[in-house]
């Protein structure tokens, strides 16, 4: 039961680079980093210790879709997200040329 619970955490924000052509060149969704395991990590959005929270361990969508892309140059390209870019990916979206 708990997989299903975490299955339906990452569907909640996603994001996609799409390029000029409207081919899909990048995906991502919320999640922990690579190899760490989804229930380990707590998924609460409050907690007397904001480390028993979400926040300081969980990858946006947009940088997770920004690190799987499959090109190297996506100047030009769009990025639709499922929510506004926190000010973190707001930088990432722009340093990566996507605006
Ligand atoms: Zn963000």
């Amino acid at each position: 039961m708990k997989g299903h619970t975490s299955v339906f955490r990452w569907i909640w924000v996603g994001a996609c680079i799409v390029s000029q052509e409207n081919k899909i060149v990048g995906i991502g969704y919320n999640g922990m980093p690579n190899g760490c395991d989804d229930n380990l990590l707590p998924w609460s959005r409050s907690a007397d210790d904001r480390l028993n929270t979400k926040y300081p361990y969980v990858c946006h969508a947009e940088l997770n879709a920004i690190m799987n892309k499959n090109s190297a140059d996506v100047k030009g390209c769009t990025m639709y997200v499922a929510l506004f870019p926190c000010n973190e990916c707001a930088k990432l979206i722009i340093q990566a040329g996507e605006c």
